[in-house]
């Protein structure tokens, strides 16, 4: 009989820490936009940011959480799995990581320039606003296929522009990024085919500065 209940308590133990394991799996959730899907018309439309933000985004948040249960990842913050994974689990966290900031980094009432510490910061680097955004935008039409343009701060606060091939971010050569261009054709191509210059220009006018400055 002691026995018996024995093994009952061992069961029931060994059950419960199942379930406490499962729950306490870390799952990636698909973020909210902080405005509507139509408001940033029309520098990005309604139709891209359904298929961006709603089909893209989504399958990388799912691709995520479907490769990581029983990794060592399964409970590290997004960055870091960046930082220190590779193949497909790099791939789509690396996606995750650049479209929760780039879908983040905008606001219908966005565009201006910079102010504070971000904008003394581009200008004793680049000579003015302008310049800036001169190269950033010549650096993300010259990348080569899929990928990111970034505006990128080391661990002293020195900015750089960096270029990203596909799905990664500065933040896979320890840098933390400030401001990301997707360079990707799904990004673009049903609002301006393949004029890549011409959408990336039109992004400045929906840049939220505030929130961009509050990452440096
Ligand atoms: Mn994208």
């Amino acid at each position: 009989m002691l026995t018996l209940c024995l093994s009952l308590i061992l069961l029931i133990t060994d059950n419960s820490q199942i379930t406490d394991k499962k729950e306490n799996v870390m799952k990636f959730e698909l973020i909210q936009l902080p405005y509507a899907a139509n408001e940033l018309e029309p520098v990005i439309s309604k139709s891209t940011i359904d298929f961006h933000y709603g089909k893209h985004l989504q399958t990388y948040v799912n691709n995520l959480n479907n490769l990581i249960p029983g990794t060592k990842f399964e409970n590290m913050p997004l960055e870091q799995i960046v930082a220190e994974s590779d193949g497909a689990i790099f791939n789509n966290a690396g996606q995750v990581l650049n479209h929760n900031l780039y879908f983040t980094q905008f606001s219908p009432k966005g565009g201006g320039v910079p102010t504070g510490k971000l904008a003394e910061a581009i200008n004793s680097t680049w000579g003015s606003f302008e310049n800036f955004q001169k190269e950033f935008i010549t650096a993300g039409t010259g990348l080569f296929g899929s990928g990111w343009v970034w505006l990128a701060k080391d661990k002293n606060g020195k900015l750089s522009i960096t270029k990203e091939a596909n799905g990664s971010n500065p933040a896979a050569h320890g840098l933390t990024p400030i401001l990301g261009f997707d360079v990707w054709e799904h990004a673009y191509y049903l609002d301006y085919q393949n004029r890549r210059p011409d959408h990336l220009n039109a992004l400045w006018k929906i840049v939220d500065w505030d929130a961009v400055g509050k990452r440096y």
